[in-house]
């Protein structure tokens, strides 16, 4: 394998998968498990799929620790899709349901839920470019439930704590951009949704956990694709679902409690973003973060340099060094460096280090 090319990717979505992950895919892909054939090629009613949903369902329950009053289904469409479908399913007619936005994720799902009905702003960070989180909230003691974004993967802002929300009103989250990053406890949430692509697999697969009593908020009218109680009763095989993608993730999970679970992921994940944030906070003013510290996001880290012209060129050399994807989104400017789970320790040790010597060049 010595002449095995991979880079240091900090890509944020697609983004890094576990080297050891695309290796077992590589090695099953033509015979998986002695059926001769691909899992992109069986039938998702065969015993041998049915063994891999299942098997991908119950090691995100022990790795989450979800109880069993809680569906989990694989889902299409992206965590887009989602934006729509929850107001769908859970906002009942003429009732209200309230957002929390701290960055553009936040914001395009509130865009969404807008055209569907009654969608209240319940904080907003907007004023300062999504920099920080919230220091007051105006819930709706009334609202249908309330959203917000864990993780926002452009402006790099992350919630360690749910928002205190009215008693009695679900709280529904989407962690797209940091799901299976560290322990959360599930029992808080009414739903949450997480498109795959971000940390936990290939694009093409979302995952939504429900707990059954919002299922049953699901109207009779609606599409089957859009609805969560038929999909959820179903078990994701109403249609034929992202077959290779779920089978993807699967491996993810294992990866994952092979590792030791998401605490141990979390401690490695807190290191990585603690040798980039040090980067940053060491070059004396060279890389400026885009976050206040006591929100800075361990998935996402967006910072910027002394001028676009010198962003450009660390980009460039970055990419030349074997560093790729750390050009930020367009909206916050600068360089973003995504190091989500399968990003190593390694990995950040060479971002900072290039940083170092980039600045010494050039500051
Ligand atoms: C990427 C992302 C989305 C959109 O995901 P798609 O799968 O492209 O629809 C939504 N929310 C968050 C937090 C994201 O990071």
């Amino acid at each position: 394998m010595s002449d095995l090319h991979r880079v240091h990717n900090f890509n944020a979505g697609p983004g890094a998968l576990p080297l050891e992950v695309l290796q077992q895919a590589q090695a099953e892909l033509l015979d998986f498990k002695g059926t001769g054939m691909s899992v992109m090629e069986m039938s998702h009613r065969s015993k041998e799929f049915e063994s891999v949903i299942k098997t991908a369902e119950a090691d995100l329950r022990d790795l989450l620790g979800i109880s069993n009053d809680y569906k989990i289904m694989f889902l299409q469409g992206g965590a887009t899709l989602q934006f729509a479908m929850l107001p769908m399913n859970l906002r009942p007619a003429g009732a209200s349901a309230d957002y929390v936005v701290t960055g553009t994720w936040s914001k395009t799902a509130v865009k969404e839920a807008k055209k569907l009905g009654a969608t209240r702003v319940a904080a907003t960070t907007e004023a300062s470019n999504f920099n920080c989180l919230p220091e007051t909230y105006d819930f709706d003691p009334k609202a249908a439930y309330v959203h917000y974004t864990m993780n926002e993967t452009i402006h790099g802002v992350e919630f360690f704590n749910e928002p205190v929300i009215p008693e009695g009103v679900p709280l529904v989250c989407d962690t797209s951009s940091n799901f299976i990053s560290r322990p959360i406890d599930v029992s808080k949430y009414a739903l949450l949704y997480a498109g795959a692509q971000k940390n936990a697999g290939p694009a093409g697969v979302t995952v939504v956990i429900a707990r059954d009593d919002m299922l049953a908020r699901t109207p009779d009218n609606l599409p089957v694709m859009l609805d969560y109680k038929t999909l959820a009763e179903k078990e994701s095989l109403h249609n034929t679902p992202p077959s290779f993608a779920i089978y993807m993730v699967g491996l993810v999970f294992q990866w994952a409690k092979k590792m030791g679970g998401l605490a141990a992921i979390e401690k490695v994940n807190r290191e990585k973003a603690a040798i980039v944030y040090d980067a940053i906070d060491k070059s004396g003013g060279f890389y400026r973060g885009h976050v206040v510290p006591a929100a800075r996001s361990l998935m996402n880290i967006p910072f910027r340099l002394p001028s676009e012209e010198l962003e450009d060129t660390f980009a460039k050399e970055a990419k030349n060094a074997g560093l790729i994807g750390l050009k930020g989104h367009r909206s916050v400017g600068g360089m973003r460096a995504s190091v989500y789970n399968a990003v190593t320790i390694e990995g950040a040790k060479a971002l900072s280090q290039f940083m170092a010597e980039f600045q010494k060049r050039n500051g």
